[in-house]
């Protein structure tokens, strides 16, 4: 594949501190030679790996994005051993948008890995991220929520490997993360992924899912300021243990029955909280349909038991939405 034609205004290679951007060339009406420019941050400082965080993959995101732009301002290259790379608004204008999909050609950001540099936006920054970023590295965090549409328990969250090796590392810095659970996913469509371009490059690496909501949750917030610090201590560029107050909860969602489905659209009337212990069979919540009052509710019940890991947030639902997941133990 070709080169890249985004440059970047930082050098990789230099100590000390340095804010800048990734130059993204975008075309428009009335500037052939227009550019984005995606913030990113480099702290580097004697010798140790490098650790790539990111965070507004999507934009409507917002637990990663504040963690992220807190750590680059407050990091200090003094107690660094090794690089950190933040890009704390990966897909820019998604991000300024607060949206999950791109306002520029409507992708997914999270769907274009490993990217084109003859596509859209969205394929050239991936592109770059893949290419250039991912080879510099030895550990990856890409933070993710529920963004508007879900409300998800906390959870560091990687994908099952062949790599029994690999399987380690990866548990082993999702509980270093620290959030309250710890999930193993294999994903219905991971191929396009960060994440799954980072293993595919033999990097340590992670997702997640640290709320959501369209909203900053203090306690949300506070989990996910804390896990990208620890990801920090783990890796070994910042010195000292990573704070982990309670073990996390190792989970997983073994199929799509775990998912309860929409058959129809409707507004979902949730039984249960998000956290909530549930049983195979029973209620999942109502389906009402307001365009026609003399309908009985649909009821929807749950086809496994477990812990209510992910609820729909936003109460309308279109027909075959997911609006909830279960994880059980692993
Ligand atoms: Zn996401």
């Amino acid at each position: 594949m070709s080169a890249s034609p985004v440059t970047a205004t930082v050098d990789f290679s230099a100590k000390g501190r340095q804010s800048g951007h990734l130059r993204v060339p975008q075309s428009r009406d009335d500037h052939g030679w227009g550019t984005i420019l995606v913030p990113i941050v480099v702290v580097a400082n004697g010798s140790g790996p490098t650790v790539l965080l990111t965070a507004g993959n999507h934009g409507d995101e917002y637990e990663g994005q504040v963690a992220l732009l807190d750590l680059a301002r407050t990091l200090d290259p003094a107690q660094v051993q090794g690089r950190v790379i933040l890009l704390p608004a990966m897909h820019f204008p998604a991000a300024m948008a607060g949206k999950r999909l791109s306002p520029l050609d409507g992708r997914d950001f999270n769907r274009c890995f490993p990217g084109d540099p003859r596509g859209t936006f969205a394929f050239v920054l991936a592109h770059y991220i893949d290419s250039v970023l991912l080879p510099l590295c030895d550990f990856q965090m890409d933070l993710h929520s529920g963004g508007t549409g879900m409300d998800i328990v906390p959870s560091a969250v990687g994908h099952f490997l062949d790599d029994a090796a690999m399987q380690e590392k990866t548990l082993a810095m999702a509980d270093a993360f620290g959030a309250p659970i710890t999930l193993l996913l294999r994903e219905v469509n991971a191929g396009p992924t960060l994440l799954a371009a980072a293993e595919a490059r033999g990097i340590v690496a992670l997702s997640s899912e640290l709320g959501g909501g369209g909203r900053l949750n203090p306690v949300n917030h506070a989990i996910t300021a804390r896990g990208a610090r620890n990801v920090l201590h783990h890796a070994g560029v910042l010195a000292g243990k990573p704070d982990v107050p309670t073990a996390p909860r190792r989970m997983t969602v073994p199929s799509l029955a775990y998912y309860v489905f929409a058959p129809e659209g409707g507004i979902f009337h949730a039984a249960d909280a998000l956290g909530a212990t549930v049983q195979a069979g029973a209620p999942a919540g109502r389906l009402l349909f307001i365009e026609n009052p003399d309908r009985p509710p649909l009821e929807l019940t749950y086809g496994a038991s477990g812990l209510l890991w992910c609820a729909r947030h936003v109460g309308r639902v279109q027909p075959g939405d997911p609006v909830c997941v279960i994880a059980t133990d692993m």
